[in-house]
C-alpha cells in the first residue's frame, strides 16, 4: 500500500466560499448535522457487515457501534464508528470530490428557496458537509478495514482548503471530530445532545452510545414481521410514540414492495382535542433514520388524521 505523503490541497468546487453558505441557507435546522454524522457512522458500520456477509472481508467484525462524545472543555463533538473506515484515495474521492460536487448542485438548485431549509439536506446528501453548520474545523481521523491501510487525517477549517496526513489509529473506523464554533456552543452541553439524539437517533438499527449510554433501540417493531408481534407489542410502541394519548382503536402494519419499498405502523387514534392532534404526527423514517414529522406536503390529507411511523428509502 502506498504510503500518505502529507498533502495539502484545493477542494474542488466552484462556488468559492461554500460554508458561509451552508451556514445562511440551513441556519433554522443547525442540529441536523448530528443526524447526518450518525447516520454516515451507522452506514459505515452496516457496509462493513454486508462485506464480511459477502466474505470480503474476513477479521472479526466484534460489536459494531457508533459513539458520540461530547468534550466541553475542548468544545469539540466527536462521532466515532469501527466501520469500514477510509483509505487517503477513499477520503480524496469522497469527502473532497463527490460531496462538494453534490454541494454546489444543491445550492445552484436551492440559491432563491429559503422555505423548507431543515429538510432539504437530507434530501439531497450534503451528509457530512452539515458538519460546518456547527464547527469552525473539522477533523476525520480514519483507518480502513482494509489490510495494512494507513490511517489518515484529514483537516478542513472551512475554507476551501484541506489538509491531508498520515494519522495515529490502531483499530479500523473513523472519528469525525468537531471544533465547535462560538456562535454554536449551544451544541456543547449533554442535555442537548440528549435531546438532539433521542429525537433522530432513537430507532437507529446500530447501537449508538453517548455518555456511557445506548440511546436506541436498533430493532423497532415496524421492522419485525407481524406474525411476531402481540396486540401488546403494538400497543406499547403507540405509547412510546405518544405517552400522552388514549389507547389506539387500530392499527395497520405496512410492508411494500412496490412501487416501492415502505414499511411503517399506522394507528387510527381516538377522537380527541384539536390541539393534540397538532402535536402528535406520523413521524417519517428513512431506513431507521428519523427525517420530520412535518409530513403535510408529503401524505395525503386523509392520513394527517392517523399517527404512527412510516418508513421508506425514497424519503431521503
Ligand atoms: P452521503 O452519505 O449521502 O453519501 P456524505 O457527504 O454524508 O454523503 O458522505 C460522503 C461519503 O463519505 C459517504 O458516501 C462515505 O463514502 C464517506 N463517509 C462519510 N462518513 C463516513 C464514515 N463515518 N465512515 C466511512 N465513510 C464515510
Amino acid at each position: 500500500m502506498e504510503a500518505v505523503q502529507n498533502e495539502k490541497g484545493q477542494i474542488s468546487i466552484h462556488t468559492e466560499n461554500i460554508f458561509p453558505i451552508i451556514k445562511k441557507f440551513l441556519y433554522s435546522d443547525h442540529e441536523i448535522f448530528l443526524r447526518e454524522l450518525v447516520s454516515n457512522a451507522v452506514d459505515a458500520t452496516q457496509k462493513l457487515r454486508q462485506l464480511s456477509s459477502f466474505g470480503e472481508f474476513g477479521g472479526e467484525l466484534g460489536d459494531l457501534k457508533v459513539t458520540v462524545s461530547l468534550d466541553e472543555e475542548a468544545k469539540t463533538i466527536t462521532v466515532s464508528d469501527n466501520g469500514i473506515g477510509m483509505t487517503a484515495d477513499e477520503v480524496k474521492k469522497y469527502i473532497n470530490q463527490i460531496a462538494f460536487s453534490g454541494a454546489t448542485d444543491f445550492l445552484e438548485k436551492y440559491k432563491d428557496k429559503t422555505d423548507d431549509k431543515g429538510q432539504i439536506i437530507g434530501h439531497f446528501g450534503l451528509g457530512f458537509y452539515s458538519a460546518f453548520m456547527v464547527a469552525s474545523t473539522v477533523e476525520i481521523v480514519t483507518k480502513s478495514y482494509r489490510e495494512n491501510a494507513e490511517p489518515v487525517r484529514w483537516v478542513c477549517d472551512g475554507s476551501t482548503e484541506f489538509e491531508l496526513t498520515t494519522a495515529e489509529r490502531a483499530e479500523r473506523g473513523t472519528d469525525i471530530i468537531l471544533h465547535i464554533a462560538p456562535d454554536s456552543e449551544e451544541f456543547l452541553d449533554k442535555g442537548r445532545l440528549q435531546t438532539i439524539l433521542n429525537k433522530y437517533a432513537r430507532f437507529l438499527p446500530v447501537p449508538v452510545e453517548f455518555d456511557g449510554e445506548i440511546v436506541n433501540n436498533t430493532t423497532p417493531i415496524w421492522t419485525k414481521s407481524p406474525s411476531e408481534l402481540t396486540d401488546e407489542d403494538y400497543k406499547t410502541f403507540y405509547k412510546e410514540l405518544y405517552p400522552m394519548s388514549e389507547e389506539p382503536l387500530f392499527w395497520i402494519h405496512l410492508n411494500v414492495d412496490y412501487p416501492f419499498n415502505l414499511t411503517g405502523i399506522l394507528y387510527f387514534p381516538r377522537i380527541k382535542n384539536e390541539l393534540r392532534f397538532q402535536r402528535e404526527k406520523i413521524q417519517l423514517y428513512s431506513r431507521q433514520v428519523f427525517i420530520t414529522d412535518e409530513v403535510k406536503d408529503v401524505v395525503p390529507d386523509f392520513l394527517m388524521m392517523l399517527h404512527g411511523v412510516i418508513d421508506s428509502p425514497i424519503f431521503r
